[in-house]
C-alpha cells in the first residue's frame, strides 16, 4: 500500500540553536510532513488501518466528519482517491461562499460534502445512519484503528528508545495514544493540546490505551494553544518565519508550530532539564498554512 502512494523518505532532523547547546540538550524532528504532501504527516498512519478495514469488508467509500480546515478531511478524500474509493465529507457548520482551502481541494479529490449545523452534527448518528452503505470514521480518525497505525510512527526513526522526551501535537489523542503505547517506561511524553481548555483530552488518549500502558510517563499540556484551534497570531506567523529561517523547518499553523515553541519554552524554563534527548514529531500538516494569505510566510 506505501508503494501506490508513493511514499517519501522520512528522516529525523537535527536542530542546531544556542537555547539547545548551553544546556546540553539534543532536539531532533522526525520529520512525517515528508510522507506525502496531502496525506501528510500522522494522518497516513492514523488512517490506513481504517482503510485496510473498509477494503476487507468490501466498503467501496469511506464517510467522515470534519472542520473547515481538518486535515483529516482532505486526506481522507485524497486517500479514497488513490484507491478509487469514495469519500463523504460531514462539514461543520454553514457551506461558506467560497469554500476555503481544505474543503476545495477535499472536492477535487471526489469528496462530497454535506454541511451540516452543528447542532446536527453533535448528532452524528443521525447524519452517518443515511449513508449506511459507507465505512464510517470518526471525526479525526479518533479511535483504536487510529492509535494502531499511530504505534508505527516511531519505527520510523532510529533508536526511538535513546529519547527521553517525545513530544508531539494533540487534536484527539490518537496520534498521542499510539506514542505511548510504543514509549518505554522511562520516556516522557509530552502532548501539546492545540486547543483551548480540552481537558477531557487526558480520558481520550487514556481510553484507547490498554492497562498496561496507563502507568507510562505522560502529560497534556494546556498552554500552548495561542487562543485557540487554529489561532495564529502574529506573533506566531513571526516564529514560524523564523524557524523557517534558522532551521530550514517548515511548520504549520495550527499544531506543530505550536509544538516547537512549546519545546523552545520547556527548554527554557528548564522544565524540560538540562543534558534531556528531545524527540518533537512534525505530524504534518503543511495543506493547512494554504488558508493564509499569500507571501504571509515565506515557505
Ligand atoms: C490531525 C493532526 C494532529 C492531531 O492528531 P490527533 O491524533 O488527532 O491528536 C496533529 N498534527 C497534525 C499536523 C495533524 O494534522
Amino acid at each position: 500500500m506505501e508503494e501506490r502512494l508513493q511514499m517519501k523518505e522520512i528522516f529525523t532532523q537535527t536542530i542546531e540553536a544556542d537555547w539547545l547547546q548551553q544546556r546540553n540538550i539534543t532536539l531532533n524532528v522526525l520529520r512525517l510532513d515528508k510522507i506525502h504532501s496531502v496525506i501528510s504527516g500522522n494522518k497516513w498512519f492514523k488512517l490506513k488501518y481504517y482503510l485496510l478495514d473498509a477494503i476487507k469488508k468490501g466498503f467501496t467509500g469511506i464517510g467522515t466528519f470534519g472542520g473547515p480546515f481538518s486535515n483529516h478531511i482532505i486526506a481522507t478524500a485524497c486517500l479514497c482517491h488513490s484507491r478509487q474509493l469514495k469519500s463523504i465529507g460531514i462539514i461543520r457548520g454553514m457551506q461558506p461562499a467560497q469554500l476555503p482551502h481544505t474543503l476545495a481541494a477535499a472536492q477535487q479529490y471526489g469528496m462530497k460534502l454535506y454541511f451540516v449545523s452543528r447542532t446536527a452534527y453533535k448528532e452524528k448518528d443521525i447524519v452517518r445512519k443515511k449513508f449506511n452503505s459507507f465505512y464510517w470514521v470518526n471525526e479525526g480518525g479518533y479511535g483504536i484503528k487510529g492509535a494502531t497505525g499511530a504505534r508505527e510512527i516511531l519505527a520510523y526513526c532510529s533508536s526511538p528508545e535513546k529519547y527521553s522526551h517525545i513530544v508531539c501535537a494533540v487534536g484527539t489523542g490518537t496520534m498521542m495514544a499510539g506514542i505511548i503505547t510504543k514509549a518505554k517506561a522511562n520516556q516522557r511524553i509530552l502532548g501539546i493540546s492545540i486547543m483551548k481548555d480540552n481537558h477531557s483530552l487526558i480520558e481520550q488518549v487514556r481510553d484507547l490505551l490498554a492497562t498496561r500502558d496507563e502507568n507510562k510517563s505522560y502529560k497534556i499540556l494546556h498552554n500552548y494553544h495561542f487562543g485557540g484551534y487554529a489561532k495564529h497570531p502574529q506573533q506566531l506567523i513571526e516564529y514560524m518565519n523564523k524557524l523557517w529561517q534558522q532551521h530550514g523547518l517548515p511548520t504549520d499553523i495550527v499544531y506543530t508550530s505550536k509544538v516547537f515553541f512549546a519545546i523552545e519554552q520547556m527548554v527554557t524554563e528548564n522544565t524540560i532539564p538540562a543534558g534531556s534527548n528531545v524527540l518533537m514529531i512534525h505530524s504534518g500538516g503543511l495543506q493547512g498554512n494554504f488558508s493564509l494569505p499569500a507571501g504571509t510566510l515565506y515557505f
